[in-house]
């Protein structure tokens, strides 16, 4: 069994339902246990030029998973859960009813294109730092250090709800 952290983010829709529907999937998926689900935070859409101001904000957090699936199966199920919460692949940072980005595989390294390991964005990113710290004070990134400290620098914001 591998613990893994998966970050998840919903900013179109009925954003709590599709968060409750896809933790509920990730839990009914065999070779899959949740371990931890963390406090939900409010945050600003953020594209390539910055935060958007206008665009929906989102809820974000990040579920801890124990799972006998291999890296690339379980990224195959996060796709599923998301194309089944009605993600629309358009263009990139855009607008979403769910994304699930997986953040760290038992401190796998990987630089494959389709799954990079740990995600190469996740150590800068307080929407995902914050509620991992949240539920594993202890947590470190492959190669980053530990989600305390990039916590502590990361500066976007988030608002617990
Ligand atoms: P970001 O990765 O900056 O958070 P995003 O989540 O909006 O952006 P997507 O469009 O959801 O990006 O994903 C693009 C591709 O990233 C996916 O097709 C997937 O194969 C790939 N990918 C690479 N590493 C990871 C990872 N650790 N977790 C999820 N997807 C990944
Ligand atoms: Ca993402
Ligand atoms: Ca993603």
């Amino acid at each position: 069994m591998t613990r893994a952290v998966i970050a998840f983010g919903a900013n179109l829709g009925d954003r709590e339902a599709t968060i409750a529907s896809a933790t509920r999937a990730l839990a009914e998926t065999p070779g899959v246990q949740l371990v931890a689900v963390s406090p939900v935070y409010e945050t600003a859409a953020i594209k390539h030029s910055g935060v958007d101001p206008v665009a929906p904000g989102y809820l974000n957090g990040v579920v801890i998973v124990e799972t006998a699936l291999a890296p690339l199966d379980l990224l195959d199920v996060l796709q599923a859960v998301e194309a089944e919460n009605g993600r629309v692949r358009t263009e990139h940072w855009g607008d979403r009813t769910l994304d699930l980005d997986l953040i760290d595989f038992g401190g796998v390294v990987s630089a494959d294109e389709r799954l990079e390991l740990p995600h190469p964005r996740a150590w800068q990113r307080a929407f995902v730092l914050q509620p991992w710290l949240d539920v594993d004070p202890d947590a470190v990134l492959p190669g980053r250090g530990t989600i305390a400290e990039l916590r502590r620098v990361a500066h976007d914001e988030v608002v617990r709800r």
